[in-house]
């Protein structure tokens, strides 16, 4: 495979780094100062963190005072996932968490409650957060416990599936419950507003965006309502989450939101055509090819299908082989891929194989057709019965 063209189709794994992001990275590289310090080297680092939150919280319509920086989004779940809140001075108990059977790991594993605390809300057939169920695991929440907490991220890494976030806020609130939405898929493909989703914290990752590897964000609706501590130390983030602030990854996070909120509409116009051309002429090359999500509201950029008779793992390798990095969107730190949780919570048999292809703002025609060349050749050496990798 060496000298020749790889094709990356991978987005949702996460998103090559702009050139924008880039270059904001190496110029706070060159910033000496520690953010904390009162002379002028602290200070040019205060401003450009405080530029970022503005430019982060510009991304999701919250108050920059509401944004809280951290290494990712798995720790902005880990923050706000935990029985211990406060109301201003006051504790607060969270009984149960609630999450939706179709949630990334960083949320699914429920962050700092007991395993034995987290229920999981079904999803139906199409792959949406089941709100009916939603309502009857709220009614029969035991408040004495504690109030309940869900999450339900706002679009699906794997399908790409847009969750009914803003019906499922109603609900929540209606059962005096804190609502957190996982908008890391989301952000930078749909315009967000954390008031019109009408959601209490919302979790943001910079890798997805464009940004550098390492920088998230929780953002949260107010002050008053605020998850207990998660790091101790120095108070940094008004005590929120201490340490030394990440500057160069916060100011590449920056300016991926900065691209990720302008032109949002003709970039996922784009991106959008450009994959339901490529959904197509999979029909027309494999007529057997389920692409899951074909018929409900789908992020623009995400396909996920199943090739009967193709497992997740062949599937990858030969595309791999192909020069095209795509992935089976259920792959663990290992590399190894297991059944696909979304799948299996939709309904479908755990055998089935699935791969993801995601596109973003600079996948080109080329790329696309690419991609088809090898999708057409994997499809047809399977129905020789020879193995596709
Ligand atoms: N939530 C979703 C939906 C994701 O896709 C991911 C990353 O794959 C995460 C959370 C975790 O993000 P991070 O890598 O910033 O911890």
């Amino acid at each position: 495979m060496s000298g020749r063209k790889r094709t990356y189709l991978d987005w949702n794994a996460t998103a090559p780094l702009s050139a924008a992001a880039r270059e904001s990275v190496l110029s706070a590289l060159d910033l000496q100062g520690n953010p904390s310090s009162v002379h002028g080297e602290g200070r040019a680092v205060r401003a450009l963190i405080d530029g970022a939150r503005r430019d982060v919280a510009a991304l999701v319509g919250a108050e920059p005072a509401h944004v809280i920086f951290t290494s990712g989004a798995t720790e902005a779940a880990n923050m706000v996932l935990t029985p211990d809140f406060r109301m201003g001075r006051t504790p607060l108990s969270v009984g149960r968490l609630y999450v939706s059977a179709i949630e990334h790991p960083a949320v699914r594993e429920g962050g700092r409650f007991d395993r034995e605390n987290v229920t999981e809300i079904p999803v139906t057939p199409a792959g949406l957060v089941d709100l009916d169920a939603l309502k009857a695991l709220l009614e029969a929440h035991d408040r004495a416990a504690g109030l309940p907490m869900v999450a339900i991220m706002l679009a699906n890494n794997e399908t790409g599936i847009v969750q009914p976030v803003r019906q499922a806020a109603d609900i929540v609130h209606k059962a005096g419950g804190i609502f957190v939405v996982d908008a890391v898929q989301a952000a930078g493909r749909l315009p967000l507003s954390i008031i019109e989703l009408d959601a209490d914290f919302m979790i943001l990752s910079a890798h997805k965006l464009s940004g550098p590897k390492g920088a998230g964000a929780l953002v949260s609706r107010g002050e008053v309502l605020m998850p207990k501590v998660l790091i101790h130390g120095g108070g940094q983030e008004k005590g929120h989450r201490s340490g030394t602030e990440n500057a160069t990854a916060i100011a590449g996070f920056a300016a991926a939101a900065r691209e990720a909120t302008g032109g949002l509409e003709e970039r996922t116009a784009a991106i959008l055509r450009l994959r339901d051309g490529m959904e197509a002429r999979m029909t027309e090359l494999a007529g057997d090819v389920i692409i899951h999500g074909r018929d409900v509201s789908r992020l623009c950029n995400t396909t996920f299908f199943s090739l009967p008779g193709l497992k997740s793992e062949t599937g990858q390798i030969a595309f791999d082989l192909e020069g095209i990095a795509i992935s089976a969107g259920s792959a663990c730190s290992s590399g190894k891929v297991g059944a696909s949780h979304v799948l299996t919570a939709m309904g479908f048999d755990a055998g089935l194989g699935a791969l993801r292809v995601s596109l973003g703002s600079t996948t080109t025609e080329t790329d696309v057709e690419r991609f088809l060349e090898a999708f057409g050749r994997i499809a047809g050496r399977r129905r020789q019965g020879v193995a596709a990798a």
